[in-house]
């Protein structure tokens, strides 16, 4: 289930990123702009510094854990520093309705990819950020992506699809990100 942002930060259209994944910065760069070109309503920008960001990407290497406000996550047991990929975990007040304020993204640190690969793998990230937690039957939240030249392809793709980037967003995606920063009617489950 899609789970908004506080509303302070919903009011003010963009969420700030901080980048501690160092050998990311590239990718992590390119996938802020390729974001932005999406137009969900939400603006990705540099935060000032690590404490002020509503975003903290991490690089893990082995047992990596991320601690804001007194409350410790890691990427979990089947994260993979060697598989191209990534996870975040958004922290929400558990209250009715249930809102985010923070979330860290984990990125793998010991993987090999192309930096359009790992682009990829940052904009998918930043999505679930911005609030969806599901995945899409296509497009940049298909769940599981494969290697395609020097980009990567939805496991399971329509025969004329292309891999990513650019960008392609999956109808349930447009939907839930429009639900979620531009006031749109809530999305019919794929
Ligand atoms: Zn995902």
């Amino acid at each position: 289930m899609a789970i908004p942002w506080i509303k302070r930060v919903r009011e003010g259209g963009e969420l700030s990123v901080f980048n501690k994944a160092n050998t990311w910065t590239d990718a992590v760069n390119a996938a802020v702009e390729a974001f932005n070109r999406l137009s969900f309503g939400v603006t990705l920008v540099k935060a000032q510094d690590e404490k002020s960001a509503n975003i903290v990407l991490v690089l893990a290497n082995g047992h990596t854990d991320y601690t804001y406000q007194g409350t410790t996550v890691t990427p979990g047991a089947d994260f993979s520093p060697e598989r191209l990929h990534g996870k975040t975990r958004a922290f929400y007040y558990d209250a009715s309705p249930k809102e985010i304020f923070f979330a860290a993204t984990f990125l793998p640190g010991k993987v090999k990819g192309t930096k359009k690969q790992k682009e990829v793998i940052v904009v998918h990230e930043f999505i679930h950020a911005a609030g969806m937690d599901e995945h899409d039957d296509r497009g940049i939240m298909f769940a599981n992506m494969g290697e395609s030249g020097d980009g990567l392809i939805e496991y399971l793709h329509d025969k004329n699809s292309k891999a990513m980037p650019p960008i392609r967003v999956g109808g349930q995606t447009a939907c839930i990100m429009k639900m979620l920063w531009s006031s749109g009617a809530a999305c019919k489950a794929s």
